[in-house]
């Protein structure tokens, strides 16, 4: 079972991703908690390359390659060897991460993203959590935390149009994406995300 967290930054898809995978693993289940970009040694060094740099090092189509071939080195080492063993797979962020930054931040990528993950990654998550969260809210969560994001400094205008993108996202995927409200303390929404997993999958 495949199942990712999505979500503006400072939505709060890291801690409930943990909660989640914290929950399964308490009931015996084989959990790998994993994280875009990322996930992989090779998939890090590419997540280093491209948010450690300066903004405009790569182009919006080369940092799309270089995301998605992050992703595809992601899923050979970590992710499919997992779900071939019959572990749940846990992912911080996924291809709706791309479909939102990659495929609509710096211009409009949108057809080159999806023909790209039809040709190079084909895999889609069994389940979906959106973290649905006030922008504004969520901004300021992401910066006091500082860190490698990247969108905090342009603002909240920003956060909006990417919130408004990953509802979108979910409105186009209705059965795979769950949108849990995120403006509520860590637990109650936790025990929102196990309640969806519950009902929507083997148990
Ligand atoms: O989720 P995390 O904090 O690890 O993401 C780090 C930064 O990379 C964030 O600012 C996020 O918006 C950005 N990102 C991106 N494209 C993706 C995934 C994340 O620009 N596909
Ligand atoms: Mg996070």
């Amino acid at each position: 079972l495949f199942v990712s967290f999505e979500g503006i930054d400072g939505s709060g898809k890291t801690t409930q991703a943990r909660l989640l995978s914290d929950a399964l693993r308490r009931t015996g289940r084989d959990v790998v908690l994993t994280r875009e970009p990322g996930g992989s040694d090779g998939a890090e060094q590419i997540r280093r390359l491209v948010l450690n740099g300066p903004a405009e090092r790569w182009s919006a189509e080369t940092e799309l390659l270089l995301f998605t071939a992050a992703r595809r080195d992601h899923l050979e080492r970590v992710v499919w060897p997992a779900l071939d063993r019959g572990a749940t797979v846990i992912c911080d962020r996924f291809a709706d991460s791309t479909r939102v930054y990659q495929g609509t931040t710096r211009g409009d990528l949108r057809q080159t993203v999806d023909r790209l993950h039809e040709l190079t990654i084909g895999t889609e998550p069994d389940l979906t959590f959106l973290v649905d969260m006030d922008p504004v809210a969520a901004l300021s969560r992401a910066d006091a935390r500082g860190g490698e994001s990247r969108f905090e400094s342009m603002g909240a205008a920003m956060q909006t149009r990417m919130r408004a993108a990953f509802l979108d996202l979910a409105k186009c995927h209705p059965r795979r994406i769950v949108v849990i409200d995120g403006n509520r303390p860590a637990d109650a929404i936790a025990q929102d995300v196990f309640a969806a997993f519950r009902g929507r999958s083997l148990g």
